[in-house]
């Protein structure tokens, strides 16, 4: 068995995941890692079309041997196929391409997500300030959507069972409910002081400088409000580090920094 293939062999699991999706016969849905065919058969019953996306050749084979009339079966690596257009997104995900998935899905527009990961994944996923588990995938995720965990998956509704417990997750776009003056730069300022979030947000800003192409780091620190650059970054809300990274690229672009 090749590593990511954990098959959804518990039924009850399968019926809530499409429930979860609220399914319409009009809507096309995108299943990345398609397997077996499990979750695709029930997807197939209730829309119009799902285009199932899985990398390996027996099971694309298995999934083509199902014969189901709407489902159109891609061979492909989901990180490098450009998605065709597609409503929503349901999917108990290759785990070892998490991130990866979760920021390409991010870039296309569709109405929900109904997505199985890791749960430690998850958890990180819909984390907040000061929590443990609160990172630069929550801070990315919810730039983008809401996101929930609508259960927790034993092991044992997988099989092979994998060495984790597994979570269902809700992603629900919408409009991004902060304010950055440019977002790339918002998500390199967080990607860099994410690697630093124990310092003071001063010395994290000095030491990830280079991941945010800033020549006098601390030049620049000393121009920040004093009470945030005392705070470590794991602290602070999306909001307050959207306002910080708005002033930290005002400054850094008028005063060439
Ligand atoms: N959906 C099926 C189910 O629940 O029974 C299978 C889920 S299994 C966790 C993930 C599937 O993704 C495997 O069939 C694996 O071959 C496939 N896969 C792994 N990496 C992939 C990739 N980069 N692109 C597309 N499919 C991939």
């Amino acid at each position: 068995m090749m590593k990511d293939q954990h098959f959804l062999i518990d039924e009850r699991i399968i019926d809530r995941i499409v429930r979860y999706a609220a399914l319409d016969d009009t809507e096309t849905v995108l299943e990345i890692g398609a397997g077996t065919g499990n979750l695709t058969k029930s997807l197939a019953k209730h829309v119009a079309k799902v285009i199932a996306i899985e990398s390996d050749h027996r099971l694309v084979e298995t999934l083509s041997d199902l014969s189901l009339s709407n489902v159109k079966v891609i061979h492909g690596d989901a990180l490098r196929v450009e998605f065709p257009k597609f409503d929503k997104v349901v999917s108990n995900l290759p785990y070892s391409i998490s991130s990866d998935i979760t920021f390409k899905l991010l870039k296309h527009d569709f109405t929900l997500g109904i997505l199985m990961y890791q749960h430690e994944f998850a958890k990180r996923m819909v984390a907040t300030a000061g929590m443990k588990d609160y990172s630069r995938l929550s801070i990315v995720t919810q730039y983008f959507a809401d996101v929930q965990i609508l259960e927790i998956v034993p092991r044992t509704a997988l099989y092979p069972q994998p060495e984790v417990g597994s979570a269902i997750v809700r992603l629900a776009p919408r409009p991004p409910s902060l304010e950055v003056l440019d977002k790339d730069f918002f998500f390199d300022f967080v990607k860099a002081i994410f690697t630093q979030r124990r310092k003071q947000m001063k010395n994290a800003i000095i030491n990830a400088a280079h991941m945010m192409n800033l020549s006098d780091a601390k030049k620049l620190v000393d121009l920040l409000p004093q009470d945030l650059m005392c705070k470590r970054p794991e602290k602070l809300s999306p909001e307050e580090l959207a306002a910080l990274s708005n002033l930290v690229y005002e400054v850094r672009h008028e005063d060439s920094i």
